[in-house]
């Protein structure tokens, strides 16, 4: 059994796959080829934004997203202090400042409440420039842009949402990688819509980001490859991994829906026991990861017990984003709840190829482990 099991996947378009890779080798536009393209307009109608941008890689979005927003020296951004390092690791990198706010105890989302506290405290200290807000959503799920959005109209802020673990999720009929001033995703072959490499886009509905994003991909040239009206990156999507985009997208629906029956099996068999991701109305998760957190029992002896069992699980995240080294002197005002949150989560096997019987297994470990049958809440 697999945590993410990309094989199963493979079994299912093989034959495509292969056709669009021989493709690509055939026509030898390794860069920049004709599958960019189309993936990129394919990309921007699914989620329905003006502009889809790809990218090498998701970190390196975020990072595009911010030089986009000229951000600089002393420039502060706010983010969720409970995520993968890559949220906040292009901040400091272009010499800006990291203000890490506290998450939602049933979302693991940002909390919009404490987002309002930390630009209240900054504003009234004058420590720099409050320059963005990045938001994440996390495990699939996206954070409430209805009150984040608000907060950064009201403040002047500009919003960034990091959709890596949640594209092809919805809030309030919209699509994940459309609910901010600039969305950014990942294609790393584990993320739900994921290539067999590294690969990254952005999302933007304004036409001159846009055109300043793709100027930053690409040594930030101006109207021909050797002006270079900026400072840049080298950040393309490679045609090979377009190419093997487009044929995932077209299983990708269906991929949702499996997800989230899955989803749904392991809420109504575990929900009465364990915590599990609170989803907000109107709104759907593509189940990047199905979390859990016991109220009494430690994870250690469920993810033992699931261990002897042969069933992987893993741990999304044992530590706060403030507490790695290179992070610790940037500003925490408070971590409270993303500390309690990283003490006792944990993941179980999550992908649309999961089979009832492993399903099954899973579930029925995990409430023999847990059979002193405390209820969450
Ligand atoms: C995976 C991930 C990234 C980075 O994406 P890469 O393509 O691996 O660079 C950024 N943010 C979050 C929340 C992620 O999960």
């Amino acid at each position: 059994m697999e945590l993410i099991d990309l094989k199963a996947q493979y079994q299912c378009i093989e034959e495509e796959i292969k056709e669009s890779i021989n493709n690509v080798l055939r026509h030898g536009k390794y860069i920049m080829g004709p599958e960019v393209t189309q993936l990129e307009s394919e990309l921007a109608s699914y989620v329905g934004t003006k502009y889809c941008i790809s990218c090498a890689n998701g970190t390196d979005a975020l990072q595009i997203a911010l030089m986009a927003l000229d951000t600089q020296a002393n420039d502060i951004i706010f983010a969720p202090t409970f995520s993968f390092f890559a949220t906040v690791e292009p901040i400091p990198l272009l010499g800006a400042k990291v203000w890490f706010v506290d998450v939602e105890e049933d979302t693991c989302n940002m909390s919009a409440s404490k987002l309002e506290d930390a630009i209240r405290i900054c504003r009234e200290k004058e420590l720099g420039n409050p320059k963005a807000v990045i938001a994440v959503n996390l495990f699939g799920q996206t954070a409430d842009y209805g009150a984040l959005a608000k907060i950064c109209q009201q403040q002047k802020l500009n919003l960034i949402e990091d959709a890596a673990q949640s594209f092809g999720a919805e809030f309030q009929q919209k699509k994940s990688c459309s609910l901010a001033t600039i969305s950014t995703t990942s294609f790393f072959p584990a993320k739900p819509l994921g290539c067999y490499g590294d690969g990254g886009a952005l999302f933007t509905n304004s036409d001159e980001l846009a055109e300043k994003i793709r100027s930053i991909r690409v040594h930030g040239k101006g109207t021909h490859k050797y002006e270079n009206i900026r400072i840049g990156l080298n950040s393309r999507l490679d045609t090979i991994q377009a190419a093997i985009l487009l044929c995932k997208l077209k299983l990708f629906p269906n991929e949702v829906k499996r997800r989230n029956k899955v989803a749904n099996i392991y809420k109504e068999a575990l929900q009465p026991y364990f915590w599990t991701q609170k989803q907000l109305p109107d709104s759907t998760s593509v189940w990047a990861q199905f979390c859990l957190q016991h109220p009494s029992i430690e994870r250690s002896r469920f993810i033992h017990s699931l261990k002897e069992k042969g069933i992987p699980s893993a741990i999304y995240y044992p530590t706060t984003l403030c507490a790695h080294p290179p992070m610790q002197n940037q500003t925490v005002i408070d971590q409270r709840v993303a500390e309690q949150i990283s003490k006792g989560i944990f993941s179980i096997p999550m992908h649309p190829y999961l089979s009832d019987s492993d399903q099954n297994k899973i579930i029925e470990c995990l409430l023999e482990s847990g059979s002193n049958n405390i209820k969450w809440n």
